[in-house]
Order: structure tokens, then sequence, then C-alpha cells
């Protein structure tokens, strides 16, 4: 069989610890025999970032930015113990934290959905994909505590010599203080985000926030989805698919309420929140896909999951390890499907499409690794480590593709 050529490069960004592993074994396994794979290789490992001033980062981002697909591997985001265990020379920032502020992309997650593992929500049939803003509000927030009786105000003094002052409260006694802001331009690229990621996804997108009660704050967020949707409306009638504005509450008994497959955009705080229920609703993180979308059209896809540290320690000591490699799978074939898409390549696209098939195959046969075991239902799986799940997903695979 002749290997899927590729045009453009995909950007590869190899990670730590456990899911290091499971990337080599999927390129081995499950991409190289079947792709002449040409990507431009970025090692985000602690150890290299160490040694590049974390420079490599930086660069791994641009490379995203230049080639507009790329596909990551989970890494570690240091802390103190982390400082020893690598002797690292500096406390090293998130690496997805560098890339999203490079990118100024959203995160879109979607839980990979099987039918042997149901939903605690009985009716949800689809994956519903959370899509957080990832600026501002509580979190750039500024707060005070007042000990005694006195007045709070809200004011701005613009470099024009405008000046705006509101009472916030006039306080008997003690109490706390808040205050917190956003900034059109944010909100604006998160709206072209969950547009631009509705039409590729062929979903429909919902918004929501609480502008009933904050009509400026909240208000500018519902003003600003309406007004960015006009450049996506006519894609979206063609598509058949619809843009939904509704109250943050009236939304949380929607989406209880719905069979799912559909996109929720929400404010920051909201999707911190909501993106917690619905991951842990659907059943499993490793499970959990995650894509970043830039506003002007690039794409970061990786697991939702860390690197799976106790897993690693337990392969360094030579144990066998039966880590999930299937959000890590869909990492790879969402960048390569988006890849075939953009390069027009359909061969690429079909890999992509048969290479989910046969995980799906896998799965549905009852072979899963450990975590799955527990909550599949209907059916009597079969616990296999790592590398047998993948050596079952080949096999499928390449009857797919013969
Ligand atoms: P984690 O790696 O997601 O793992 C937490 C636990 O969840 C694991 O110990 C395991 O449970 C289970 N789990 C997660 N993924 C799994 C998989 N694919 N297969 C089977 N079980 C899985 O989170 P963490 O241990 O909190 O963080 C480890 C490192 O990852 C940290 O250094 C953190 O900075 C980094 N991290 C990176 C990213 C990213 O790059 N996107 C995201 C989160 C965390 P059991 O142990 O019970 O089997
Ligand atoms: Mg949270």
């Amino acid at each position: 069989m002749e290997k899927i050529k590729m045009t453009t490069p995909l950007v590869e960004m190899d990670g730590d610890e456990m899911t290091r592993i499971l990337w080599k074994m999927i390129k081995d396994e499950l991409l190289l025999p079947f792709v002449d794979l040409k990507t431009e290789y970025y090692d985000l490992g602690l150890v290299k970032r160490d040694e590049t001033g974390d420079k490599i980062t930086v660069e791994a981002a641009e490379a995203c930015k230049k080639y507009g697909v790329g596909v990551k591997c989970a890494t570690i985001t240091p802390n103190v113990q982390r400082m020893s265990e690598y002797k690292l020379h500096e406390m090293w920032k998130s690496p997805n934290g560098t890339i999203r502020s490079i990118l100024d992309g959203t995160v879109f997650r979607t839980p990979i959905v099987i039918p042997t593992i149901k939903p605690v929500v009985k009716n949800w049939e689809q994956p519903i994909t959370i899509a957080r803003h990832a600026y501002g509000d509580v979190y750039k927030g500024v707060e005070l505590r007042v000990e005694e009786a006195g007045t709070a105000r809200l004011v701005f003094d613009g470099e024009s010599g405008k000046h705006d002052e509101v009472v916030i409260h006039n306080f008997k006694g003690a109490g706390v203080l808040q205050g917190m802001h956003n900034l059109d331009k944010s909100i604006r690229s998160f709206a072209h985000s969950c547009f631009k990621f509705a039409i590729d996804s062929k979903q429909d997108l919902w918004f929501s926030t609480k502008d009933t009660i904050s009509k400026k704050y909240d208000g500018q967020f519902k003003a600003i989805f309406e007004e960015v949707f006009q450049d996506y409306k006519a894609e979206f009638e063609r598509l058949g698919i619809t843009y939904f504005y509704t109250l943050i509450d009236d939304a949380v008994a929607r989406v209880i309420r719905s069979k799912g497959g559909f996109i929720w955009a929400c404010k920051n705080y909201d999707g911190d929140v909501m993106s917690d229920m619905i991951s842990t609703a659907f059943g499993s993180l490793a499970m959990m896909t995650s894509v970043l979308v830039s506003p002007d059209g690039n794409y970061e896809y990786e697991a939702a999951h860390g690197t799976v540290t106790r897993h690693y320690y337990k392969h360094l000591a030579g144990e066998e390890t039966s880590t999930n490699p299937m959000a890590t799978i869909f990492a790879w074939s969402g960048a390569l499907r988006k890849r075939g898409e953009k390069d027009g390549i359909k061969e690429l696209m079909n890999f992509a499409d048969q290479l989910e098939g046969a995980c799906f195959d896998t799965l549905g046969e009852g072979i899963a690794t450990k975590d799955l075991v527990n909550l599949m239902e209907g059916i009597t799986p079969k616990a296999v480590n790592s590398a047998d799940f993948i050596a079952a997903i080949r096999q499928r695979l390449e009857k797919r593709l013969a």
C-alpha cells in the first residue's frame, strides 16, 4: 500500500512523561506505516524547555501561526517539586498558556462518546463541547476587604480627561469589594473562534450570560456576539446550523434536558465550572479532546488530560501500564483531518476518519484500557495494556484501509 502524501507540515509538539511514551507508540504503530508524515518537530518536553529558556515553546506557537495546524502532547507545568526533580533554571510558565496567548485562541473541549459508556445524564446522545472564554472577569479581578463604614466607588479616568464615576455601595460596616474588567478585543476574538468552530464542526452554537442583571458588562458580550455573528450568518444558514443566545440559568436547564450535539460558549467563570460538570458527566478525563482555535483560523489539537505522572513512574519501574491513548490519538486525527481540509487532501481526511473508526471498532468489541473497563455497560470488556490496545487499533485500521 502506498503511503498517504502530505504537502504542508504539521506542527508536532512533543511532551512529557507517560504521554510522551504514548506519543511515540501512536506515531510508530498508527501513523508512520500509513502516512508519509510531514511534521515540523518541536520538543516541548520539560528538559528541552529548560535548555532553551522556554524559547522552544514560543517557536512552536509561531509555527502554528505560520502553518495553521499543530498537534501537542501533554506537558508538565512546573511547580516547586518539578524544580528539584528536573533541576530547572526557572519555574517555566504553562506551555498551554504561552501558546494560547500567542495564538489568542479559545479552547474547545469535546468528550469522545461511545455507546457502552453512558453519560450520567441519560438523554445525552451526542457530545457537548464547551468553549470557555479564557480572559479577564474574576480571573483578572482586584479585591478589597473593607472593615468600616464608608463609600466605595467605581472610577474611570480616561486619557482624554473623561471621568466616570459610580457609587458601588455605601458601606455601613465591614464587607468585601471586587473590581473586574474585560476587553472588546478579547470578547470579539472569542466570538470569532466560536463561530468558526461551529461552522467547522457543523454544530449549533449556544452562548449564555446574565445580561438581564449585568446590563452593561454581560450586555457587551451579548452585543459583540450578535455583531460578529453577522459575518457568519450566511454560512450558518447554508449549513443549517443556528446561533442561539440565552440566559445562563436557562442554558443550564436546557443543556441538562438536551440530546447534546452542540457547542456551549461560556464566559470565563461559567466555562471553568461547567466544563468540569460536563466532562465528569460524560465519564472520563482520558476521553476528553481539546482544540485551541484562533480567531484567524489556526488550530492546535491535544488531549485534555495531563502527562499521567503516576503511570509514568510505574513505566519507569518496568511495569506495564494501561494508559488510555484515545484523546491523544484523536488529537492526531483532528490535526491530520484539518491539514487535509486546508490542503485539499481527501486521502488524509479519510485516514483521520478511519483511524477514529478503528478506535471505535476496538472499544466496540470491548477491548479497552483499565480506566474504561469499569465504566462500560452492556458488554464484558477485556482490559489490555496500552501497547496491546494500540496494536488492536492497528489491526482494525489495516482492515479498514485494505
Ligand atoms: P493527569 O495527568 O491528567 O492525570 C490525573 C489522573 O487521571 C491519572 O493519575 C489517572 O488516574 C487519570 N488519567 C488521566 N489521563 C489518563 C489516561 N490517558 N489514561 C488513564 N488514566 C488517565 O493530571 P495530573 O496528574 O494532575 O498532572 C500530571 C502532569 O500533567 C502535571 O505535571 C501537570 O502540570 C500536567 N498537565 C498538563 C496538561 C496539558 O499539557 N494539557 C493538562 C493537565 C495537566 P489514575 O492514576 O487513577 O489511573
Ligand atoms: Mg475548573
